[in-house]
């Protein structure tokens, strides 16, 4: 059973559209059961009716027709309690409500399962048998089982149909793609596919720009194919045995042998880029071989694929150097890269799309530091045929129009304008102080990641840096950055903030931030070398920064360092040391360097319960809230899957970030917070109740927290406070916040 099972999900997954995978499910269910009838109905989203879309044991000409209401029938009362439902005798149910146009009538004994993905009843699944009679507990299980996975793939299969028609124009209005929320805000530009070559399957179709030069660029690529394969052969000639080393062979055969290059250099002269040309070609050849009887000639279509791989990287390099994004770029992929957001011409790109990541991503992070939006798509895209198609990036509901009409153009156009307006006005609160109105300050900074970024957090006002995320550089680089190299970037920084303080942080790579020259494999990279205990691994690296650090505060006295994922005292006792050692060696060489503010990041959930130790040995403690709610929930803070139970205002992080604050202040000691939740209006208010001394976010996010500031009195927010703590709940939490907030209109 579980193989036939596992057979019907990889065909109705590897469907080309829903209609066909619906086909696929009914047929095969049918076949494997001894059932009479299986019906396959999916919820319509508009009218909440369960639409009949694929019987196998129905009148065909009911497909399509039939509509039930939610609460009707039996079918109403599978979705309605979520739940498998079987009836022996149907006719005797004080539910059963047979639709005369499908023949069911016929049958007696019923059984129904919901499918349901994200909460959501997407359908109900229907096995009739002609004769009255129970179903067994085997069936049972299959049908729990296949409705469980197949409601992913019916929802997979549905999205993927629901772009292709919105790229055809067959939807009209106002259809999007309802994604989770990055990054807020609204915008309108052209998608521009992140490494569209990255693999065979996702090069999109595109038009030669010239003939002439994607020809000479794809011969290009194969000779340099064709010397890789010899250069790898002969490098290897020593340590591999001959026969393995005919591999190498095979592949330059392949690549030389009959038709491959020319089918290609055919499809570019007839106007496809060398890419989409090459593409095509080898999936031809590639299904050629797929199609032979033997075994071991079928297996020489992975061969090509492989070949057909190495060609496309080739080809990629070639791209990248020369690619040119469109003015108004909404960059898409899979995943966006903090490095493939920096390619872009600054000013040219206004959103992000991908397909991984959530709110919490360092994408996001980075996203809001832009002021752009970033949707996270909740379900596959054809993404290779989203190239160049326009679209609305919706970050305030998570949406994503693709092709959109006029009217839905025009309707965002004018939000565009009024968010501009909006901001205006907020912009005018710059100058003035996050005072709370009965006159406590509380000083607002900025997170930024380069130092172009402290032109934005100037502009919005920010009173310093309260966290310079350090490895925005390195992640940019082909290689370690020097000390010298450092230096400059730390100095610039400092120099545009003095006398205002910058916390540098130091570097917290790991996790999500994997250093393209030094990649690590760790099944787990959240829970592994992250944050201080990289740089702990490798106090040459870790050594360095510090130098550079200390050097780059000479004469200047505004730098302060944090210190990341501090799990232990030992560690910050051995980072310490190390600080220590760098300011050390600086005065030996004779070079200027003064004592400076130290502090720890607290984001790792054990660094609440050694707070007062950590807070002992440093000058201030700065909370992460980001790491610190994804570690504390167990809720990837990527998952677009986990949004919702992924909340910083959960009432355990709330009263962990409380405890250490006044841990802290028991000792004399200042907090900051630098997560998210500094630059959440909510989040703000409530940890103005608790009395923080500083608070540092995105600069996009500085001007609104500045008018919650402004619109609060510190007694307000510590009633607030108390209400929220005594909650059990984060949902109530933020309702409690959101009305407050709601009531004085910020
Ligand atoms: C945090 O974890 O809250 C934080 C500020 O650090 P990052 O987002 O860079 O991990
Ligand atoms: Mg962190």
């Amino acid at each position: 059973m579980l193989v036939t099972l596992r057979q019907i999900v990889q065909e109705v997954s590897a469907a080309a559209h829903l209609d066909e995978a619906l086909g696929i499910i009914v047929q095969r269910v049918k076949e494997a059961l001894p059932i009479d009838a299986c019906a396959v109905y999916l919820t319509d989203a508009e009218s909440n009716q369960y639409v009949l879309m694929d019987a196998d044991g129905f009148n065909k000409a009911s497909i399509g027709e039939v509509r039930i209401d939610p609460q009707e029938g039996l079918l109403g009362l599978v979705g309605e309690r979520r739940e498998l439902i079987t009836v022996s005798d149907a006719a005797a149910h004080p539910c059963y409500h047979p639709s005369s146009a499908t023949g069911e009538e016929q049958y007696q004994s019923f059984l129904g399962v919901p499918l349901i993905h994200y909460h959501r009843v997407l359908g109900v699944l229907v096995a009739w048998k002609r004769a009255p009679g129970q179903f067994d507990k085997d069936e049972e299980t299959f049908f729990v089982t296949i409705a469980a996975q197949l409601a992913k793939a019916i929802h997979e299969a549905a999205a993927v149909d629901e772009v292709s028609r919105m790229l055809s124009g067959e939807v009209q209005g106002g259809a999007f793609i309802q994604g989770g929320q990055m990054a807020a805000g609204v915008a309108i530009g052209t998608a521009a596919l992140l490494d569209p070559l990255a693999s065979l399957e996702s090069v999109p179709d595109r038009p030669a720009q010239d003939i002439d030069v994607e020809e000479t660029t794809f011969r290009s690529a194969v000779a340099a194919v064709h010397k890789e394969l010899r250069a790898s052969s002969e490098r290897l000639a020593a340590d591999i045995p001959d026969e393995v080393r005919a591999l190498f062979d095979v592949y330059a055969m392949l690549l030389g042998g009959d038709g491959l290059v020319s089918d290609a250099l055919a499809r570019i002269r007839a106007g496809n880029w060398a890419p989409g040309a090459w593409r095509d070609t080898v999936v031809d050849h590639a299904q050629v071989f797929e199609r032979m009887e033997d075994a071991y000639l079928r297996a020489g279509a992975e061969d090509l694929r492989a070949i057909g791989q190495r060609v496309l990287l080739q080809l990629q390099a070639e791209a990248r150097e020369s690619r040119q994004y469109p003015q108004q770029c909404v960059l898409v992929g899979d995943t966006v890269s903090i490095m493939e957001i920096s390619a872009v011409p600054a000013g040219q790109l206004v959103g992000i799309v991908c397909m991984h990541g959530s709110a919490l991503s360092h994408t996001a992070v980075m996203a809001r530091a832009l002021g752009i939006p970033a949707v996270v798509s909740l379900s596959p895209m054809p993404v290779g045929r989203l190239d160049g198609c326009e679209m609305v990036i919706d970050g305030d509901q998570g949406r994503i129009y693709i092709e959109p009409s006029r009217a839905v153009l025009d309707a965002f156009q004018r939000l565009i304008v009024e968010a501009q307006a909006r901001s205006e006005r907020l912009l005018a609160l710059r100058d003035l102080p996050a005072e709370t109105p009965d006159g406590v300050r509380l000083p607002l900074y900025a997170n930024i990641g380069l130092v172009s970024d402290s032109v934005a957090a100037r502009d919005r006002g920010a009173e310093g840096i309260g966290l310079y995320r350090t490895e925005a550089h390195f992640l940019l680089r082909e290689a370690f950055p020097l000390e010298d190299e450092q230096y400059q970037i730390y100095r610039e920084v400092l120099e545009d903030f003095t006398p205002r303080p910058v916390i540098l942080r130091t570097l917290d790579v790991g996790g999500d931030k994997i250093l393209p020259y030094f990649p690590v494999q760790e099944d787990n990279p959240f829970l592994g070398c992250r944050g201080i205990r990289f740089s702990l691994d490798h106090p040459e690296i870790f050594l360095i920064q510090l130098r550079a650090m200390l050097r780059a505060n000479a004469g200047l006295n505004n730098l302060q360092v944090l210190f990341p994922m501090i799990s232990r005292v030992s560690e910050l006792d051995e980072a310490l040391g190390l600080l220590a050692r760098a300011y050390r060696e600086l005065l030996e060489e004779g070079l200027a360097a003064t004592k400076i503010r130290v502090g720890v990041m607290i984001e790792v959930p054990s660094a609440i319960f050694l707070a007062a130790a950590l807070v002992e040995r440093v000058d201030f403690l700065s909370i992460g809230t980001n790491d610190l709610t994804q570690y504390m929930l167990a809720v990837d803070r990527n998952n677009a899957q986990v949004v919702t139970p992924y909340d910083s205002l959960h009432p355990a992080v709330l009263n962990a970030v409380h405890h250490v604050i006044k841990e802290a202040h028991l000792r004399g000691k200042p907090v900051s917070v630098c997560g998210e939740l500094a630059g959440h209006p909510a989040g703000a208010l409530l940890l103005l109740g608790m009395g923080v001394d500083a608070l540092s976010m995105s600069p996009a996010s500085l001007a609104h927290v500045k008018l919650v500031i402004r619109s609060f009195t510190l007694q307000r927010a510590q009633s607030l406070l108390d209400e929220a703590l005594g909650m059990e709940d984060g949902f109530a939490i933020h309702r409690l916040l959101n009305g407050a907030l709601e009531e004085v209109g910020v």
